[in-house]
């Protein structure tokens, strides 16, 4: 096989990359103060409150780029802080895209893959980090390892997805990519019941096809107990017309108001991040006498993160709601996957117990078999189907804080399901240990932060350090 030459401008990019490696193990051995540290990112799409203002941080600016697409191997060669939004721009020249783009653009392809990401193409690729073909670690305890799935660091390797950065930060990944087609062709089906819904989505995941036509992409939207609608996206070469959802018209509420639609791939993967899926209407930006005078660039999920921080750092809406008598209500922010035979069940509950509408919707299956990911193990048979709801609903006088939150992890057990890690949780430390693997983190803790330079993953996705 004849060897590619390698660009310039990747070679300057490894060296840069080297130095950079350099510099941050140099700044990790400086900050030896006693506790924690974490890292210093410019975006976050983390909703657990947190004190981290006095843990000294890790300045990981040099490490967001693209070192190198290689559009033979199909593979792209990636720094750890880049944003996906960053990474899709570099791929799409390519005709190429990352096997799961996870929906918000300042999600990082370091946060993803030791966090849980998810999104349309998982049906048939599973999460992000099943597409990482190596990556290399600044570990607890200051080393950089080449992390592969049969070196001497393999345990690390299917250890480190929903780690939360707690074992060590992924600096840079070499990633599957797959090609694309320049637009993508959506139909939206209306269902009138979850378990109507649950059946079509276990017929598309066993035969990747739907009403004859292959599929490529699923997810959909709860939007009432008898209103569930399943969009499935197929890649195409030609669209008889395009539609725009990054100005007036606002993409969740056309799943509702046509059955079919056609998309480029690159507003395809962000159809979700204009509005911030929905939750942009609680900032106002969805009204008709408002939205036609907002520039596109700011509908964007960061810019209503950054709005969302400074409401959290100043209480303004907190203030007033209390003026007129209002309770805050009990933050419901979170990510669940339900095996989806139990999805009716679960939406029982939900609609009875919680009622947050609308509800996302997205199947996933692990993309291979072979693969135990300790942290973080699905049955690989299973097809599950992650649901999203991001709301607030009234606290019950009388009941202990978290209540609602704690009520949906106790029926995600009994269900068989899994809770994500990235907004509040209550569960007792053995509960959360016997779910999230606790004899192999233990194990891994010792390895890469013998020291407990990083928080332990209890104390931070629970105690919420
Ligand atoms: C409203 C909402 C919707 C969401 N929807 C989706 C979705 O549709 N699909 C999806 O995939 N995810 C979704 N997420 C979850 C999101 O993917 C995770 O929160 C992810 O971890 C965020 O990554 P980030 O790059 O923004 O990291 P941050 O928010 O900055 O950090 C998240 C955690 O990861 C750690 N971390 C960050 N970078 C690294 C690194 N390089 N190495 C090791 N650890 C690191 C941090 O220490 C921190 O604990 C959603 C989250 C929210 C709040």
């Amino acid at each position: 096989m004849t060897e590619r030459p390698i660009a310039p401008s990747t070679l300057d990019a490894r060296a840069a990359y080297r130095v950079a490696v350099d510099r941050l193990r140099t700044q990790h051995h400086d900050l030896q103060v006693e506790g924690p540290i974490r890292l210093a990112k410019r975006t976050s799409n983390l909703f657990r409150m947190r004190d981290a203002s006095r843990m000294p941080c890790l300045d990981v600016a040099a490490f967001s780029g693209v070192i190198e697409v290689d559009p033979v191997a199909r593979t792209a060669d990636v720094l750890g802080m880049t944003t996906y939004e960053e990474l899709v721009e570099a791929t799409l020249r390519f005709g190429l895209m990352p096997l799961v783009v996870p929906k918000l653009k300042t999600i990082t392809l370091g946060g993803a893959v030791s966090g849980r990401g998810i999104e349309s193409t998982s049906f048939r690729n599973g999460a992000p980090h099943e597409s990482v073909i190596d990556f290399d670690v600044l570990t607890g305890d200051g080393r950089v390892v080449t992390v592969t799935p049969d070196g001497p660091h393999a345990e690390l390797f299917t250890g480190f997805p929903n780690s939360y950065g707690t074992l060590g930060y992924a600096l840079r990944l070499r990633i599957e990519l797959e090609p694309v087609k320049p637009f993508v062709a959506l139909e939206h089906y209306l269902h009138h019941s979850a378990a109507d819904a649950a059946e079509t989505i276990c017929e598309i995941v066993q035969t990747r096809e739907h009403r004859g036509r292959p599929v490529d992409f699923i997810d959909g939207v709860v939007f009432s107990r008898d209103r569930v609608v399943i969009t499935v996206g197929r890649f195409v070469d030609e669209a008889p017309y395009l539609s725009d959802y990054t100005r007036a018209k606002i993409y969740y509420k056309s799943l509702e108001q046509r059955s079919s639609d056609y998309l480029t791939i690159r507003d395809y993967l962000w159809r979700w991040d204009t509005d911030w899926f929905w939750c942009s209407g609680a900032l106002g930006v969805q009204h008709p006498l408002v939205r036609p005078f907002l520039p596109r660039r700011l509908l964007r999920s960061d810019v209503y993160w950054k709005i969302v921080g400074f409401e959290r750092r100043h209480g303004w809406k907190f203030g007033w709601d209390a003026k007129r008598g209002r309770s805050p209500g009990e933050p419901v922010i979170q990510d669940v996957e339900i095996p989806v035979g139990r999805l009716a069940e679960f939406l029982d509950f939900f609609h009875a117990e919680i009622g947050i509408a609308p509800v996302w919707l997205c199947p996933l299956r692990q993309r291979s078999s072979d693969v135990t990911w300790d942290l973080y193990a699905l049955d690989p048979e299973m097809t599950y189907v992650n649901l999203g709801f991001w709301s607030s609903v009234e606290a019950i006088p009388g009941q202990r804080e978290g209540y609602h939150n704690r009520r949906i992890e106790g029926v995600v057990a009994e269900l068989g399901g899994r809770k994500s890690l990235y907004s509040s949780s209550y569960y007792e430390e053995d509960e959360f240990w016997s779910i999230d693997n606790g004899v192999q983190y233990e194990l891994l803790k010792k390895r890469y932060d013998p020291q407990g330079r990083l928080l332990d993953l209890h104390a931070k996705c629970v105690r919420g350090h």
